[in-house]
């Protein structure tokens, strides 16, 4: 089938890899003119990592990435909550990967190029319109201007285009700007000493007010350095979203370090870490509200445009990923387009929705919650904090909710050999 996906982000860059593999001839257009390694980090959890590595993306992946032994939650006195093998180090056979999503972006923008050959990646092609007939989708794109520059006529349309899609707005007109809760993120990159081993990814403090970090560079740890993506949230009240909610807005240490000031955990020195970023950004943690419907005969939603979620659990890429693989699957039963795109969606509508929610309700972030609220000021055993059962029970609820228990996992793996 002749395929269009608009965005060449993670979602749909992986989603073309997938298709193309799958025998369809696929062009994605991308509505900026020049990719470039946008973002600070992004995790890529085991389940989607099988993936990319399906892709032959696994070594130059672990040529950049780093390979996360270990997911630790800690109270904000630094003390530990829950710390979780990932990855091979869990024994699954493929690893978690912490990885600078810039990088990740050129790593599938240069395999793509390779795959589906160089123009079959139009930039500076934003999706400005779109018609079914019949069979066939027509997409007129236009330029930065505003000027249509191409028209493309295909069997599906796929939007990729991110938490402010055009094509999900044109189906939802009175859908208005992402949802806020009233939580602020500051992200930052700096170059630091490891921590942890030099690859543990680490959740600190309370929903209110968090500090996440993991190291996202190879070349550094070689240096004996830490190349350390952090991220402070902060609950900031439940004012109106602040009018820019792009990805690059510079963030400024006044607004948020003096809340950090005392978090010395020993092994991690936070303030420390935030004072030496060289490059800080800013942007309200936004999702939206699950659709009740993704498919539209041959046009359909995939990745943020689909199901923007908070950033809890290190899922937004993950499920987009898992999304390409989905719609190639259902796609390859070989009956009617438009019957495979709704089994797409019944496939992965209804789990991505729960984890929406889940992470509305602070997701797995619930334990940090707990043990501040019973132990504000630390804890000696936190065993009368919070009770293993009660922990075990959030742990795996949410794993099995977001697809990443031992027994899904493995099923998984078994298939793929
Ligand atoms: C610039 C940028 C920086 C980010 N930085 C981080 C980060 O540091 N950490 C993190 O965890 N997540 C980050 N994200 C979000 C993260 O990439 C996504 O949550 C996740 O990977 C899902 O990917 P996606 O492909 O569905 O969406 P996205 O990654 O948002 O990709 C959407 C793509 O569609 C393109 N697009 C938008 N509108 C149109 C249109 N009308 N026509 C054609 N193309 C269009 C966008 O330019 C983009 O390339 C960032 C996203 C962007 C766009």
């Amino acid at each position: 089938m002749k395929i269009i996906i608009a965005g060449a982000g993670i979602g749909g860059l992986t989603a073309a890899m997938c298709l193309h593999r799958a025998g369809h001839d696929v062009t994605v257009y991308e509505a900026v003119s020049e990719m470039r390694p946008l973002g600070v980090g992004i995790n890529i959890q085991a389940g989607a990592v099988r993936i990319l590595c399906g892709l032959g993306l696994e070594p130059a992946l672990a040529a950049t990435a780093i390979e996360t032994r270990e997911l630790r939650y800690a109270n904000r006195h630094g003390q530990t909550i829950w710390a979780d093998p990932r990855g091979r180090h869990a024994g699954l056979p493929w690893p978690q990967f912490s990885i600078h999503r810039g990088e990740l972006q050129m790593i599938l923008v240069h395999a793509a190029r390779e795959m589906l050959g160089a123009d079959r990646i139009r930039m500076g092609r934003r999706i400005a319109d779109f018609a079914q007939h019949g069979a066939t989708v027509t997409a007129r794109f236009a330029d930065r201007d505003g000027a249509i520059v191409e028209e493309a006529t295909a069997d599906l349309l796929i939007a990729a285009d991110g938490i402010h899609s055009a094509v999900r707005a044109r189906y939802y007109p009175n859908e208005g700007p992402p949802k806020w809760q009233g939580i602020l993120m500051w992200r930052g990159v700096t170059v630091g000493k490891p921590y942890l081993g030099g690859n543990t990814m680490v959740q600190a403090g309370h929903h209110n007010q968090k500090f996440v970090c993991y190291p996202i560079s190879r070349a550094h740890a070689e240096r004996g350095e830490a190349l350390i993506n952090w991220i402070c949230d902060l609950h900031m009240g439940d004012g109106a979203l602040p009018s820019r909610e792009d990805w690059n807005k510079r963030g400024r240490l006044e607004d948020f370090l003096p809340r950090f000031a005392d978090w010395n955990f020993g092994w991690l020195d936070v303030p420390d870490v935030i004072r030496n970023a060289h490059t800080i950004l800013e942007f309200p943690m936004v999702d939206r509200d699950p659709l009740p419907r993704w498919s539209h005969g041959r046009i359909t939603l995939l990745g943020d445009a689909a199901h923007p979620m908070y950033p809890i659990g290190s899922n937004g890429a993950s499920q987009a990923i898992l999304d390409g693989e989905a719609i190639t699957q259902e796609l390859a039963v070989g009956d009617d387009p438009e019957v495979a795109l709704r089994r797409y969606e019944e496939r992965r509508l209804p789990p991505t929705a729960r984890i929406v929610e889940s992470n509305r309700r602070k997701g797995i972030d619930v334990m940090l919650d707990i043990v501040e609220q019973r132990a504000p000021q630390g804890f000696t055993d936190l065993e009368s904090v919070l009770p293993s059962d009660e922990l075990e029970k959030i742990v795996g609820d949410y794993k099995k909710l977001v697809t990443q228990d031992r027994e899904t996992l493995l099923k998984l793996a078994a298939a793929s050999m």
